[in-house]
């Protein structure tokens, strides 16, 4: 799959505007509700918190900035596609998959020709090699679509420059073993921890795990 990179001044400037104005920002998620970008979430106890409604705090100032840098970036990326492939490509799907009460939402970037697309946006020195997060991601996409294909597609966040992409099938055992690992927390069986991440974690101001 080609990517052009034609608005790399674009990004460049709107990347340095953002960054000069980074703020720090609680988040809120709905209790109920959580997005699928959880499936490639491995503390049980950071999911725990995310179904329960928690507070997110950030100790860092990547919301702020980063987030508008990829929206921005998957605006331009789906309005390419949307401008080339017309009718022919569905952007921007929404699909809600219940586990219990919950409801996972997925919005996935782009279906095309039955494969299920994920861009992401990345730091420079990433998305040489696909992340087991992003991964995650796309298998339940594809679990919930029905479709045996998908892209993972890398963009730099400095500059919206394609960096790779990653053809992947669809695997029923990680789909499986995802929706059973978001059925553990919600029955409350014993939480499993991943420490790796708590250093970045925003829930770490109340997690007991790291003494919060
Ligand atoms: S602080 Fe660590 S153990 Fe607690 S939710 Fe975050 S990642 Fe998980």
């Amino acid at each position: 799959m080609k990517f052009s990179n034609k608005n790399t001044k674009i990004w460049s400037k709107f990347y340095q505007k953002l960054t000069q104005k980074r703020k720090k920002a609680n988040i809120y998620y709905s209790k109920g509700k959580i997005f699928a970008s959880a499936s490639g979430v491995n503390c049980e106890y950071y999911l725990r918190y995310l179904f329960d409604g928690t507070e997110k705090k950030s100790d860092f100032y990547w919301w702020g900035h980063e987030a508008q840098i990829g929206n921005a970036i998957h605006d331009e990326i789906q309005s390419d596609f949307r401008h080339s492939y017309k009718d022919k490509v569905k952007i921007e799907t929404y699909q809600a998959f219940k586990i219990g009460d919950i409801t996972i939402n997925a919005k996935i970037d782009l279906i095309k020709d039955d494969r299920v697309i994920e861009f992401k946006t990345v730091k420079d020195e990433e998305g040489r090699e696909p992340r087991e997060k992003d991964y995650m991601q796309l298998q339940f996409y594809m679990g919930v679509t029905g479709l045996n294909s998908g892209t993972l597609s890398y963009f730099k966040r400095s500059n919206g420059v394609h960096i790779n992409s990653f053809d992947v099938q669809f695997d029923e055992k990680v789909f499986r073993d995802i929706v059973e690992k978001f059925e553990r927390v919600l029955e409350n069986k014993e939480l499993r921890e991943d420490k790796s991440e708590c250093q970045y974690c925003d829930f770490k101001y109340c997690c007991p795990k790291f003494g919060g």
